[in-house]
Formats: C-alpha cells, sequence, structure tokens
C-alpha cells in the first residue's frame, strides 16, 4: 500500500455553525451540550454541533404537525414539483455537498459525488408518487345493487428519520422525498458526527420553497432520538443505524404507537466459485471491502473460495489490496479514507488482534499505518486475514474497517452454511459463471440484498432496501413502493347514491 503525499485539493466552504430547522427557519438548539464535528483525515474541527433538548425537538414536530393540515391537501402532482427542483438544486450543489461530506466523514471525494447521485436517484423515484400512490388503491363497482368500494392511500402526519454517519447525504434521502411527496411532513435527525451534510441538503430544500414546516432538522444524539421516539404528534419512524440501536428504536417507537421501520448492522460475505472469472471479480470484490473504508452496511469483507479456485483469488486479491492508495479523501487519487473517529480505527484494530488470536493469519498489516503528512488522522491500511472460519468473532460481528478476510469453503453447501451462520442478513454476493450456481445461491441465502457477480449490491431507488434477520427490524423496506407504503395507510370507502 502507499500513502499521498500531496496537499489535499480545494477545500470547500463548509457550513460554521450547526443550526436546526424548523417551521422554516434556521434556529440554534437550546441545549447546553455540545460535540466537535472533526475532519478524520487531519483531526481539524469543522465545526460544533449541539444535541437538542426535548423543546428542541417540540418546536420541530409542532412546525411539522401544523404543516401538515395544509401539506397534505396539495395534489400530490404539485406536491412533486418540489421534487422536480429539489432535484436540480441538488445537482447544482453536488459538488459542494461532495466535498464537505468527504471532509465531515473522510470518504473519498469520488464515492461522496456517488453518494450524493444515489440521494438524487431516490428524489427522482419520488417524483413520480403520484403515479405510485395508486398500488393498493382502485375502485370495484357493484359490490352490491347500486354501491362502490374504492381504497385510497392517504399520509398520516409527522414522520423521523434518524440516520446513521456512514452514508450523510443518500439515508436521509432514503426517506425524505418518499415523506413529503405522500403528503407528510418530516424531521430528520442526522449523525451528530457527521451534520454537515445535512446542513447542505436543507439549505437546497429551502431554496425551493416548501411550505414552512412541512421538512425539520434537529441535531442530536441518543436523549434527541429518544425524544422523537416518545413524541405522541411523531406518526413514524424511519431508522438506519447499528442493530442494538435499531433494535431500541423499533422497540421504543412501537410501544409508543408508531409504525418504525429499523435498519441495523451487517455481516456479509462475497463467495467464489471455480468458474468466476477472476480479473472481474477480484477488483469488484476489493472495491466493495475498501470502498468507504470499509464502513459501509453492504461491504462484503469475509471472501470465501470455494474448492481451487482459493490460491488464485487470494494471490489476485492480494496483489489488487496492495495497489489501494490510503490518504486524505479530498485527494482525488486516495482509494481509502481514514475511518471516522479514532475510536472506530481503535475497534477495528482490536477486531484484528482478536482474530490473530483465535488463529487467523495475518497477509497485509495495515493496522500501523501513518499517514506522513496527517499525523491526527484515524488511517487504517488495507489488512487481509487468512485462515478466518465462521466461529471467529471476526466472521460474525461487523468490522466496519478497511479489513478482508479470506476463508475456505469445500463446496457451495459449504459456503451458504457459513453466509448463513451470522446473525444478520443484509447483503451477500456471488461470483460465479453458472446458472445454477447463482440460482441455488440467490434461493438459498439468507440476505436481503444479494449480487450475483456484482460486489456492492445496492437496490436502485426504484427497488426496495432490503434487509432481513438481525439487519432490520419491521415490515416495510425503505425505497421504491415499500417507502409508499410505509408512509401511507389505505382507506377502504363503501359509497352509495339514493337520489
Ligand atoms: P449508530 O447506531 O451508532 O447511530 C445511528 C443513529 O442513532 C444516529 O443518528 C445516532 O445519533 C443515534 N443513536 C446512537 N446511539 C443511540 C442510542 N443509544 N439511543 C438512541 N439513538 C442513538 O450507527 P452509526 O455508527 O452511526 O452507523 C453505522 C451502523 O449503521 C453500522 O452498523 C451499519 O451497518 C449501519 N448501517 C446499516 C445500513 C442498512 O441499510 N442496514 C445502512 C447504513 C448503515
Amino acid at each position: 500500500m502507499t500513502s499521498r503525499q500531496e496537499e489535499a485539493g480545494d477545500a470547500p466552504a463548509v457550513p460554521d455553525s450547526v443550526s436546526n430547522y424548523a417551521d422554516g427557519a434556521w434556529v440554534d438548539a437550546t441545549a447546553e451540550t455540545s460535540l466537535p464535528v472533526t475532519n478524520p483525515a487531519t483531526g481539524e474541527t469543522l465545526a460544533t454541533v449541539t444535541l437538542s433538548a426535548d423543546r428542541d425537538v417540540d418546536a420541530a414536530v409542532d412546525a411539522a404537525s401544523e404543516a401538515f393540515e395544509s401539506w397534505r391537501r396539495v395534489p400530490p402532482v404539485d406536491r412533486v414539483q418540489y421534487l422536480f427542483d429539489l432535484k436540480q438544486e441538488l445537482e447544482n450543489r453536488q459538488e459542494d455537498i461532495a466535498r464537505t461530506l468527504s471532509r465531515e466523514h473522510g470518504k473519498t471525494v469520488t464515492e461522496a459525488r456517488g453518494e450524493v447521485r444515489r440521494g438524487i436517484e431516490n428524489v427522482e423515484v419520488a417524483a413520480g408518487i403520484p403515479n405510485m400512490m395508486r398500488e393498493g388503491s382502485g375502485t370495484v363497482e357493484d359490490v352490491a345493487a347500486g354501491m362502490d368500494e374504492t381504497a385510497v392511500r392517504q399520509p398520516l402526519g409527522v414522520f423521523a428519520a434518524i440516520t446513521p454517519f456512514n452514508f450523510p447525504a443518500m439515508i436521509p434521502l432514503w426517506f425524505l422525498p418518499y415523506a413529503v411527496a405522500t403528503g407528510n411532513t418530516f424531521v430528520l435527525k442526522p449523525s451528530e458526527r457527521v451534520p454537515l451534510s445535512s446542513q447542505l441538503i436543507v439549505e437546497a430544500i429551502e431554496a425551493v420553497g416548501l411550505p414552512d414546516g412541512v421538512v425539520n432538522l434537529v441535531n442530536g444524539a441518543a436523549d434527541t432520538v429518544n425524544a422523537i421516539l416518545e413524541h405522541p404528534d411523531v406518526e413514524g419512524v424511519s431508522f438506519v443505524g447499528s442493530t442494538p440501536v435499531a433494535k431500541h428504536v423499533y422497540e421504543t417507537a412501537a410501544r409508543h404507537g408508531k409504525r418504525v421501520q429499523a435498519q441495523g448492522g451487517a455481516k456479509n460475505y462475497v463467495v467464489v466459485t471455480p468458474s468466476a472469472i477472476l480479473d472481474d471479480a477480484v477488483p469488484n470484490i476489493v472495491g466493495s471491502v475498501y470502498g468507504n473504508a470499509g464502513e459501509r452496511c453492504l461491504a462484503n469483507d469475509v471472501v470465501v473460495g470455494v474448492g481451487d479456485v482459493y490460491d488464485d483469488l487470494r494471490e489476485e486479491v492480494v496483489s489488487n489490496t496492495e495497489e489501494l492508495v490510503v490518504g486524505n479523501g479530498l485527494d482525488e487519487d486516495t482509494d481509502v479514507g481514514p475511518l471516522v473517529t479514532e475510536d472506530a480505527r481503535e475497534s477495528v484494530v482490536a477486531m484484528v488482534d482478536e482474530a490473530l488470536e483465535e488463529g487467523a493469519d495475518l497477509v497485509l498489516d495495515g493496522r500501523d499505518f501513518d499517514h506522513p503528512d496527517h499525523d491526527d488522522g484515524n488511517f487504517l491500511g488495507p489488512t487481509i486475514l487468512e485462515g478466518v472460519t465462521a466461529d471467529m468473532a471476526i466472521a460474525q460481528e461487523e468490522i466496519f474497517g478497511p479489513v478482508l478476510c479470506l476463508a475456505r469453503a469445500d463446496d457451495l453447501d459449504d459456503a451458504v452454511e457459513m453466509v448463513n451462520s451470522t446473525r444478520y442478513g443484509n447483503a451477500s454476493s456471488i461470483f460465479t459463471e453458472r446458472g445454477s450456481e447463482a440460482r441455488k445461491y440467490k434461493y438459498e441465502v439468507d440476505a436481503g440484498n444479494v449480487g450475483v457477480n456484482v460486489g456492492v449490491c445496492a437496490p436502485m431507488g426504484f427497488f426496495h432496501f432490503g434487509g432481513r434477520k438481525d439487519s432490520f427490524f419491521g415490515d416495510t423496506h425503505a425505497q421504491g413502493e415499500d417507502a409508499v407504503q410505509f408512509y401511507t395507510e389505505k382507506k377502504v370507502v363503501m359509497e352509495r347514491w339514493y337520489s
């Protein structure tokens, strides 16, 4: 592995303060507790975020409740005109958002641009909601003599979304466009570690002139989340984050009578069979593991070689990994940025140490990586372990860092058993050129998102984002038609006329 020496590109103007947004105005949170927002590549403090108190949550929810009564009456075709404008505003600001995102999160600016694009894709899909809301509705004439029966979809009120640090721009946009286009109003609570991207997204929303109170923003951490979960005027909650918090959100929101969809953590495997084309497969797999510095819920960080493909697979994985450039995400040729915090870096190192104690072998060691220009960066070099078996902690729990685990399977049955041995069910991929192997894999793996010769199987906005087992708590998922179902309730009307 190598490291970047050059200066990072021009730093974007990041918002110098982090504010809440309620009832169409930027407001300061009233609480006393605040946290620094730190650039993980340089250690520089970018801003300070105040953790909102209950009264700040009340202000946002009150604004959203008040806006709901008139917003729900705006025809869907008129509501989505704001989304067409929002798409344009986000595209105009894409570079600023991407560079801010790279500074607060650490990911490469190329990854950040891709992330913003995937967010915009959801705005585009939600612009089709006037048509999508027809699903599950419709009229049947003459259910009895002269009586017709109709089902319609209606919005419910105030929805909140609580989002994680690893996709600061995309994940808020998994929810916001659908909630708003279906006629609900919305409160966003972004991760306190990366609140700046949301400031820019809400600035774009402000620019399109959505009526006051339709979209609101509260910054904060656990206490702020709990105030949302317990708030009587919040109808439903969308959550993405770690499994323990997802469970807490699911249980607490449900106990308070809310709709809830909660996406949790992951442990993803990729299986490579002897029929796979390694020259195509390996760059894909290496990109899946080390992209976003491994801080991705779709990272396939356990790579299982089936039968005699293992030796060639190992060789290509190692040589591809050695090419990766570690550095500041703002350098255009960086492949692997820093981890989000020093704690995150230490926890990944601890997982590697534990795996070695459990009997794994070290092929490439990135634990002591030092960046020559950034002493205070949370960098880890790409690391490869081999001899990883399903009973090791590193094969069962999320790593969330640039670590690739090589494992062997005797045959495809053996590989599927390993894949299904974890408590998670987020994603899994197979690399094969045999249809029968691909079919067996698609059929048998307990993962909500499956890739066939695709390393990062991130569903497009018009499909739902899957998740099973401890990776998802709820019924309907994010994105696409599931989002329409989540954000609306069906009402049945039976009607007849006597005169
Ligand atoms: P996290 O669970 O620490 O935080 C997520 C959100 O919950 C944040 O907004 C945070 O403020 C809030 N929160 C944290 N602790 C809380 C508590 N005790 N009570 C109430 N709220 C709390 O997650 P993270 O570290 O920001 O994100 C990484 C995790 O998200 C990983 O596990 C990753 O797999 C997961 N993730 C999953 C998906 C998916 O689609 N399944 C997508 C992206 C990220």
